[in-house]
């Protein structure tokens, strides 16, 4: 069937209602109900034991951390975490679930009750979540297809099994992919800065289903409900939900019926399939675990758990501004992750204009980190290598070409910017005579503040020794540029 395109439709005639569940795996050391590591990337099936394989006769032990974990997670999102909450079994065959049923949280949840803020079009929008609740990981299955026609093998590593992982469940308040994207942008950061999940996508530790679906605009009722599973990435998210919420209007509009049912993204044609109809959904007869007692986290665990609650995001962009002068822009970007809101604080702090840090940090930075496909954390230039050269532009000693010039060489050296600038810097000009000319032309060229300077406004000897420095194209030294400028004033 051809996609008609029709954009004009959703907003007037339909309306598109979106939900997220987001699994985020915790960075416990070892996994929630035993005592193996959860270490990622070590070799197939080594991280197992008789409980995370599901052997008869072996018990579940809760580990605390994963506990505190999800609770401090919740919390960041603005919800209320239960004082008893309780563990039930989700039964379902697949080969990378040896227990045949998945401990999960039913009925009574960790957390309910939060909700993440995004900047909609219409301004600050509210996303209620529902719950978060505490659950243990499958294994993973990895499939391949040999070839010379030899039969396709799927292998399985249990190694995953047993993660603990928290599940977050958003309201259906969601009404475009746009809002969807930002609502996943803010979680994934407020989790990350909690330090309860590194988030990463690539590695799994962050997996997001969407539920969607389309209805006349002003009807009640919900239309019926497409979910999307294991799209893996934030982009991928926005363009599977525009693609199925034009199939859906389309249906509709044809006056066919929306089917029920789970489909998967295909990422390389931006389109979705149909993977299961409801009817042969599961059906997880859902009951309490009986190896496990409910999970009581009494008002004193809470209060020491909240305890623990870093600066958030939002709150740490607002101090950003007022604390640093920078804009609001900049505060958004230099919070995204909180490894580079600290380090930017760290060189912040060290220079003598935080806006040009926040510039440097953006433009020269990042911009270089980018085009090089390179992290944060593998940057050549530290932050105190990002202090000392705002210092340096700031002063005059070095220009903005000759500062691109030396961070471009640092990148391609791999060294970071003190090394660079002790070995690249400037011929010092310290000849006393050239010094005197230049000095003389900076004078003459700026009679007001002369007149300000004799008048008793001595700061102004500042100003004369910037404009000397950048006549000199950075090269004068400016300890003997004061000196000189001194004598030649008092001599005055
Ligand atoms: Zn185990």
């Amino acid at each position: 069937m051809a996609m008609a395109h029709q954009p004009v439709t959703v907003g007037v005639q339909y309306e598109p209602v979106i939900g997220l569940e987001v699994h985020v795996q915790l960075l416990t050391a070892s996994k929630i109900f035993c005592g193996c590591s959860t270490r990622f990337g070590d070799p197939p099936n080594t991280n197992v034991c008789p409980t995370c394989l599901g052997l008869p006769g072996a018990l579940p032990v809760l580990n605390g951390r994963a506990v505190e974990f999800a609770a401090l997670g919740a919390m960041a999102l603005n919800c209320r975490v239960n004082a008893t909450s309780v563990f039930a079994r989700k039964n379902y065959f697949y080969p990378d679930l040896p227990k045949g049923y998945q401990i999960s949280q039913y009925d009574q949840p960790l957390a309910e009750h939060g909700h993440i803020e995004i900047v909609a079009r219409s301004g600050r929008k509210r996303i209620g979540i529902t719950r978060v609740h505490l659950e243990e990981d499958a294994g993973k299955s990895l499939h391949e297809i040999p070839s010379g026609g030899a039969a396709d093998v799927t292998y399985i590593d249990l190694n995953r099994a047993g993660v603990p992982l928290i599940e977050i469940v958003s309201e259906p308040e969601i009404s475009s992919p746009d809002e969807a994207y930002q609502y996943l942008t803010r979680l994934k950061e407020i989790i990350q800065y909690t330090g309860v999940s590194d988030c990463n996508m690539e590695e799994g530790s962050l997996r997001c289903d969407a539920n969607v679906s389309v209805r006349p605009r002003g009807q009640q009722e919900f239309g019926a409900k497409v979910e999307v599973k294991n799209v893996n990435s934030f982009r991928f998210i926005k363009q599977a939900l525009e693609y199925e919420i034009e199939r859906q209007i389309e249906v509709l509009h044809s006056g066919g019926r929306v089917e029920q049912e789970t489909r998967l993204f295909n990422s390389g044609e931006g389109k979705t399939y149909g993977m299961r109809s409801k009817e042969e959904a599961h059906d997880y007869r859902y009951f309490p675990e009986p190896d496990l007692l409910p999970l009581v986290v009494n008002d004193a665990w809470q209060a020491e758990i909240r305890d623990r609650m870093p600066e958030l995001p939002e709150a740490r962009r607002g101090r950003l501004v007022r604390e640093y002068g920078i804009t609001e822009y900049d505060a958004g970007v230099l919070t995204g992750r909180r490894e580079l809101a600290d380090q930017f604080e760290t060189a912040a702090r060290a220079a003598k204009n935080p806006k040009r840090v926040a510039n440097l940090v953006q433009s020269e930075l990042m911009g270089r980190l980018k085009a090089r496909g390179l992290e944060l954390e593998e940057s050549p230039i530290s932050m105190q290598g990002i202090a000392m050269s705002a210092d340096l532009a700031e002063t005059g000693a070095i220009s903005s070409k000759m500062l691109k010039d030396l961070y471009d060489l640092a990148f391609e050296r791999g060294q970071d910017f003190p090394a660079i600038y002790e070995k690249e810097k400037p011929q010092q000009l310290s000849d006393p005579t050239a010094l005197g000319r230049i000095i003389d032309e900076v004078l003459a060229a700026n009679p007001k503040q002369l007149e300000q300077y004799r008048a008793g406004k001595t700061t102004v000897i500042g100003f004369f020794v910037g404009q000397v420095m950048k006549a000199s194209k950075g090269q004068a030294n400016p300890a003997l540029v004061n000196e000189l400028l001194q004598k030649k004033l008092a001599a005055d």
